[in-house]
């Protein structure tokens, strides 16, 4: 099984890639930074999201497992003390020919400027803000008009990015099982003039969002952790992405309610 290590850089993160380094040696697992079967990170969400990222052209190939080293870490299944456990199920996985894998949705994006069209993918979710001034947008839901955004942005996210921002907008949290995207607004003005519908919308995969800036505005395109500032956006379309799915290794059991439990809650119920 070939391996690569992605890490946030801190001192522990680092000592933690090295002590499974020598570990993956010991169970005849290959360092492959090109083409990986696993793609370890070691930090916390934020890591996982350069790793996606630097791996987006393979998700195909590429498993991704987790272990957090202090942060939240929503998406790291393991802790430091368990690495070495990961590594003999790592092996044994190799050995046995038998990786388990789930995978889940992500959002494509399109976005059309007066140069082309660029599309990205996002694991947690794309954000359109204004820049200076209030964002203002149309938004089409499957080629219909829907309404007129006023507000500080609008976020479109995956099941696995509703715990993420989504969440802090007051969006729903949903199963990573159902191919769907979620539309939360952001600080929308919402008075006698202009009206938006004021709750969080989920589409299902066969249906498509398209939001269209004021022409020429300054606005701030987020695709996760990555940011750029554009004035030439035309239209962006966000879809569940056909075809294209995150895989994440699944060494052992971890069930995405009790991820939500120990993250949100942190406490066993009584
Ligand atoms: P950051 O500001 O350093 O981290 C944002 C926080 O979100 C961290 O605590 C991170 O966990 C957590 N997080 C990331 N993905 C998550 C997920 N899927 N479920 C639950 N929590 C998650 O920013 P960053 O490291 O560059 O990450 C970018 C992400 O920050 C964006 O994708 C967005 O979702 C999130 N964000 C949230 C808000 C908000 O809630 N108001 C605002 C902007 C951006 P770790 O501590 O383990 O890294």
């Amino acid at each position: 099984m070939k391996y690569n290590v992605i890490h946030r850089g801190d001192e522990i993160s680092i000592d933690l890639m090295q002590r499974f380094h020598q570990l993956a040696g010991q169970h005849g697992l290959q360092l492959d930074e090109q083409s990986p079967d696993i793609v370890l990170s070691i930090g916390g969400d934020g890591t996982l999201l350069h790793a996606f990222h630097q791996y987006s052209a393979k998700l195909d190939d590429v498993a991704f497992v987790g272990i957090h080293t202090g942060r939240l870490g929503f998406f790291a299944d393991w802790k430091p003390d368990e690495v070495e456990h990961l590594a003999r199920l790592m092996h044994e996985s190799a050995a046995s020919g038998n990786l388990q894998v789930v995978k889940y949705p992500v959002v494509e994006i399109q976005i059309t400027t007066e140069s082309g069209i660029e599309t990205h993918l996002a694991l947690n979710e794309f954000t359109l803000k204004g820049v200076e001034v209030t964002l203002v947008a149309e938004l089409h839901i499957n080629d219909e008009p829907f309404e007129t955004f006023r507000g500080d942005g609008i976020c479109i996210s995956t099941p696995c990015g509703s715990t993420a921002y989504n969440k802090s907008l007051g969006g729903a949290i949903v199963h990573p099982s159902l191919d769907a995207i979620q539309i939360a607004e952001i600080a929308s003005i919402n008075n006698r003039v202009y009206r938006t519908l004021g709750s969080p919308v989920i589409l299902p995969k066969h249906h498509h969002c398209d939001i269209y800036p004021k022409a020429h505005q300054h606005v701030l395109l987020a695709v996760d952790h990555l940011n750029v500032q554009r004035s030439d956006v035309i239209s962006i379309r966000c879809l569940v992405a056909a075809g294209r799915k995150v895989r994440f290794a699944r060494f052992r059991p971890f069930p995405f309610w009790s991820r939500v439990r120990e993250a949100f809650i942190g406490y066993e119920p009584k």
